[in-house]
C-alpha cells in the first residue's frame, strides 16, 4: 500500500509531502510526491512513528486505581505489592487473556504500537505448572494478535523471594521458575509465533533479588543460543530498600552487581534504574543497554527520580512503558519524564539540547529508538527497512492548528496527548481507524466480567 502523508516525522527530521511505500509491513520506500498519487490513502494528519511501550504487566491494569487508599503511615512500594499478591491469586488464564485485550487496545488508542510483556504469571494458584507451562504466555501472545499489538514476550525468571536466595513466599509461587522452565517457555511462544514479524520473544531475570547471577548467566546464555538478538530484560534499583539489601548483601549496588556478573550490552534493558551512582549511570550509558523508564509508575509507587541529564550526556539511551497502567498514554508518560526533571532541577526544556531544541520532538523520538532496541524489533522510526509502525494525529484538532514539525509533538506532549491520536498502523495494518479499534466494544465486555469476577 502507499500512504501519503502531508507531514511525517522520521529518525532524521520532518518531511512534507511524502508517500511511505509499504509491502508485508515493511517501509519499502518514502519519496517526495506533490499530491497523493492515484491509489494511495491519505493521511488525515501529521504522521509520527508509534511508540514502544517496553515495558508491561499486563494483567496489572485490572488494579488500576485500586491502592490509592491509605492504610498506613508508611505505605510503600511493599505494601502496593502485598495487594498485588492477593489480587494475582485470583486470575485464570481466561482473566489473562481478557485484561491484556483490553490492556493493547487502550495502549494502541493513545500511540502505543508495540508492547515488551514482562510476564511472570507462570503457574496455577496453588503454585504448579499448567499442563502447558506455557499457557499463560500462549494468552498474552493471543491477546497481542487478537488487538494487533507488536509484541516482544519476555517469560520471567522468578526463583528466589529476596537477596540470598531466600524462599519464595507463598504469595509467589505462581510465579515460581527456573531458567530451563523459562527456556521452555520462549521455545514454546517462539516456535507459535514463528514467521510472525509482529512478535519476538527474550527472556527477563525478574530482578537480582529473585534470580541469583548464576541463574540470571545460565538464562542469558540459553536465550542467546536460540537467538543471539533476543533482548534481556530486569527490574533493577527501583527501590533504595532493594539498593541497600543488595549493598548488605554482597557489598556492591545493584547495577555494579550486574554489570560485574554478566555480560551488560546492547541486549539488555534495565527497568527503572532509578538509584544510580554517576559511575553506575556513565556504566549502563556506555553499555549500551536501553534504561526503561516508567514515570507514571515510579511516581505511583514513590520510586524516585531517574537521573536523565547525567545519563542522556553519557549518550545513555532510554525508551518508556506503562509498567502498572495507571496510564496508558505515551505523551503523559514523557510529559511526567520531563516534568520531574524540571521540577527537581527547577529548570525547563531538560530532554532537549542546543543540537535537538524542541523537547516534546527530542524526547518522542529518543522513546522510539530506545523503545525499538529494548523490544529487538525494526520499529525503530518511520524508515526504510523498519515496520510500518505509525501513528496519525488529528490533523482537524483545534489544538494542532498552525502547528508544524516539532512544534507537532511540542503540542501533543505537553498540551494533548490520547484524544490526538485519529489512526494507528502496526506491520502495515491499520489497528486503530478514527479512534476506534473494530472489537473494542467486545473486549470491554470480557473487561468488565473479567473484572466483577475479581473483585466479588
Ligand atoms: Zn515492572
Amino acid at each position: 500500500m502507499e500512504l501519503f502523508a502531508p507531514s511525517l516525522m522520521t529518525p532524521n527530521g520532518w518531511r512534507s509531502n511524502s508517500v511511505i511505500r509499504i509491502e508485508d509491513g515493511w517501509i519499502t520506500a518514502i519519496e517526495a510526491a506533490d499530491h497523493p498519487p492515484n491509489g494511495a490513502e491519505k493521511a488525515a494528519g501529521p504522521v509520527l512513528p508509534g511508540m514502544p511501550n517496553l515495558h508491561s504487566h499486563a494483567f496489572q491494569r485490572a488494579m488500576a486505581g485500586l491502592t490509592e487508599r491509605w492504610g498506613s503511615p508508611t505505605d510503600s512500594f511493599w505494601s502496593w505489592r502485598d495487594l498485588m499478591y492477593r489480587f494475582v491469586a485470583r486470575l485464570t488464564p481466561d482473566d489473562i487473556r481478557a485484561v491484556a485485550l483490553q490492556l493493547y487496545i487502550e495502549c494502541l488508542k493513545q500511540g502505543y504500537t508495540a508492547v515488551a510483556e514482562f510476564h511472570y504469571l507462570h503457574n496455577q494458584p496453588d503454585g504448579l505448572p499448567y499442563d502447558n507451562p506455557a499457557e499463560t504466555s500462549l494468552q498474552i501472545l493471543a491477546a497481542a494478535r487478537q488487538a494487533g499489538i507488536g509484541l516482544t514476550h519476555l517469560p520471567v525468571l522468578y526463583a528466589h523471594g529476596g537477596f540470598g536466595e531466600q524462599p519464595l513466599g507463598d504469595a509467589q509461587s505462581r510465579f515460581r521458575s527456573d531458567p530451563d522452565a523459562i527456556l521452555a517457555i520462549s521455545e514454546v511462544v517462539r516456535a507459535e509465533a514463528r514467521g510472525d514479524a509482529n512478535v519476538t520473544v527474550g527472556a527477563a531475570p525478574h530482578s537480582l533479588r529473585a534470580a541469583d547471577p548464576a541463574m540470571i548467566e545460565a538464562l542469558a546464555q540459553g536465550l542467546r543460543r536460540s537467538d543471539p538478538a533476543a533482548p534481556l530484560h530486569i527490574h533493577i534499583a527501583e527501590q533504595v530498600k532493594e539498593v541497600e539489601d543488595c549493598l548488605a548483601w554482597c557489598g556492591k549496588r545493584p547495577v555494579e552487581l550486574l554489570a560485574d556478573s554478566q555480560a551488560m550490552d546492547d541486549g539488555w534493558c534495565l527497568v527503572h534504574a532509578t538509584h544510580l551512582t554517576e559511575a553506575e549511570t556513565r556504566a549502563i550509558a556506555e553499555s549500551g543497554a536501553v534504561a526503561g523508564l516508567c514515570p507514571t509508575t515510579e511516581a505511583n509507587l514513590g520510586d524516585g527520580l531517574f537521573p536523565l541529564v547525567p545519563y542522556r550526556s553519557a549518550g545513555g539511551v532510554f525508551g518508556i512503558g506503562s509498567d502498572s497502567h495507571v496510564c496508558r498514554d505515551p505523551a503523559e508518560e514523557l510529559r511526567l519524564l520531563e516534568y520531574g526533571q524540571r521540577l527537581s532541577r527547577r529548570a525547563r526544556n531538560v530532554g532537549a539540547s542546543e543540537l535537538d531544541p524542541s523537547t516534546g520532538g527530542s524526547l518522542w523520538r529518543s522513546a522510539v529508538a530506545g523503545g525499538a532496541k529494548a523490544c529487538g524489533r525494526p520499529i525503530a522510526g518511520i524508515a526504510e527497512g523498519e515496520r510500518a509502525d505509525l501513528v496519525v494525529l488529528d490533523g482537524k484538532h483545534a489544538d494542532l492548528t498552525g502547528r508544524t514539525g516539532d512544534a507537532v509533538t511540542d503540542t501533543l506532549i505537553f498540551s494533548g496527548g490520547r484524544d490526538f491520536v485519529r489512526d494507528v498502523m502496526v506491520g502495515g495494518v491499520w489497528a486503530i481507524r478514527d479512534g476506534r479499534h473494530s472489537q473494542e466494544d467486545a473486549a470491554e465486555t470480557d473487561f468488565r466480567a473479567a473484572l466483577n469476577r475479581l473483585l466479588a
